[in-house]
């Protein structure tokens, strides 16, 4: 079951900049900063009631962050589902014929495990599953 968006990821060029102009847009509190070496991005956490802002700046060249800058330039990049059991969803999801690009969840930021599906079954829009880690 879907249960909220829980973020909107943001790709950057460089997140101490995105950081404090979202702390001076959304008069907000950054949550937490996070290396996700797997992924080679840092992110950046903003909560704003239930949902959060998730700004991702790349590590390296060959990050994925990276190439999609290069592409689109920044902005927003994905959006995230909370998800009761991701296990389930992307069998579900994968039955009725969406491409996923992680088959297994994998390790990501603010303690999650998540499942990208591809954006050519969802109108060009990169989806997230997530799952807080038990
Ligand atoms: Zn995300």
């Amino acid at each position: 079951m879907f249960c909220k968006i829980e973020h909107i990821g943001i790709a950057v060029k460089n997140l101490e900049a995105a950081n404090s102009m979202f702390q001076e847009l959304a008069n907000a509190h950054l949550l937490k900063v996070e290396l996700v070496e797997s992924e080679g991005v840092k992110t950046s956490f903003f909560k704003i009631g239930e949902s959060k802002i998730e700004f991702l700046e790349a590590t390296h060249p060959e990050s994925s962050i990276a190439k999609f800058i290069e592409k689109n330039g920044e902005g927003m990049h994905h959006i995230a589902f909370e998800v009761d059991d991701i296990f389930s969803e992307l069998e579900r999801l994968k039955n009725i014929g969406f491409q996923l690009i992680n088959e297994v969840p994998k390790n990501g930021a603010d303690n999650k495990i998540i499942a990208f599906l591809h954006p050519k079954s969802t109108n060009r829009v990169l989806i997230e599953l997530c799952q807080e880690k038990k």
